[in-house]
């Protein structure tokens, strides 16, 4: 018999759970609590539950537990990235920055990545499998407990495309935000997507108060086709109007990431036609340098150039920040850590290493 992933359940579903099971509701949030609460990593730690619960749960179901295969710290700034093992021998990525209004993770939502981004690591073995909510959720829980700090934000911009992933990545958000497990706020929650745009209303539609970005990274469709096969399913306005109901149903200011490669997104020109497409709309945009990935050809704008767009997006009032490089001594950019880890030992240290979260 396959044993039951409770770990992943919301408080509401796991009730529903032990209520088919004939057990007590009560006990569904005292196990959740353990969970996600205290981070139990067996059931047998569960010391209010009655030991005949313990052991029939112990036959039934099972509690996902990420084990750290390798750890690397930058030492500029403190960054930590993880490598973990998921149960079935996967492994992932997830990413602990330390920023001045708190600590942030960084989490993956795949077991590699589907999208096909051309300047993207995560993308280039494809999509593995989706994560599990309980396997989501274990990132943060893990890393919180690795460094022995609380962690105070989410975002979910590492491996996979969650939109792809979406019942888990909303049921990740409900878990991660009851106040009898982590208790985070879902407003310290960020989800970036490549645009994925009837999840993106869907989203709206059930008024989920966490920061939307999106991956734009062109001005125009034809320029976007280039860098993202995705742009071949939607177009730019399709996103914008998207976006433009997110904000409507929530209030939420929508985020765009903009990352700049030579030659190709980053002229003058570009940032003008980008401002004339974000006109009115509130929203910010975050440039990042383009992180370059060995088996890719991209290369990174110039610093100049870099500042020029930052310059012409804000005369033409545009809210704009260029992202900070993290850790730009260990393993970039999205998916290279894991990438390396892949493709043996050594490998790691012939990929550039440049910047930092992609
Ligand atoms: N699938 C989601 C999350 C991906 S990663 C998405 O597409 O948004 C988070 C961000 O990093 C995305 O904007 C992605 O396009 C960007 N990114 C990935 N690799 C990068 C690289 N090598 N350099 C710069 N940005 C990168």
């Amino acid at each position: 018999m396959e044993k039951t992933d409770i770990g992943s359940m919301t408080k509401e579903e796991l009730e529903a759970y032990f209520a088919s099971e004939g057990e007590k509701k009560f006990r569904a949030s005292q196990v959740f609590s353990w969970i996600h609460g205290k981070q139990a990593a067996s059931f047998e730690q569960m010391s209010n539950l009655p030991e005949s619960l313990r052991k029939h749960l112990e036959q039934t179901a099972f509690i996902t537990v990420l084990e750290p295969v390798k750890t690397q710290v930058s030492g500029i700034d403190g960054t930590t990235k993880y490598l973990f093992r998921l149960p079935d021998g996967n492994v992932i990525e997830s990413v602990l920055m330390h920023y001045h209004h708190g600590n942030s993770v960084c989490i993956s939502s795949q077991v590699g990545c589907a999208c096909g981004c051309r300047f993207c690591a995560s993308t280039l073995g494809g999509c593995v499998r989706s994560l599990t909510a309980a396997e989501m959720c274990g990132q943060v829980y893990r890393i919180a407990q690795l460094s022995g700090q609380r962690v105070d934000s989410v975002v979910v911009m590492g491996s996979g495309e969650p939109f792809e992933n979406f019942d888990n990545f909303c049921r990740f958000v409900e878990i991660l935000n009851d106040p009898a497990g982590y208790n985070l706020s879902r407003r310290a929650i960020t989800v970036s997507t490549c645009g994925i745009v009837p999840r993106i209303r869907e989203l709206a539609d059930r008024g989920t108060q966490v920061t939307l970005a999106v991956s734009l990274h062109a001005p125009n469709d034809e320029i976007r086709r280039k860098l993202m096969p995705v742009a071949n399913r939607y177009s730019i306005d399709e996103i914008l109007d998207a976006c433009r109901y997110f904000f409507e149903k929530t209030g939420r200011r929508v985020s765009f990431e903009y990352s700049l490669a030579a030659g190709i997104n980053d002229t003058p020109a570009c940032a003008d036609e980008l401002a004339a497409r974000l006109k009115g709309f509130p929203c910010h945009v975050n440039l990042i340098p383009v992180n370059p990935v060995r088996e890719r050809t991209i290369r990174q704008s110039a610093a100049s150039d870099i500042q020029a767009f930052k310059r012409r997006l804000e005369k033409h009032g545009v809210n704009v920040t260029i992202r900070r490089e993290m850790g730009r001594d260990i393993d970039g950019a999205c998916g290279q850590l894991r990438k390396s880890y892949l493709d043996g030992p050594g490998s790691s240290k012939e990929s550039d290493n440049s910047g930092g979260m992609g």
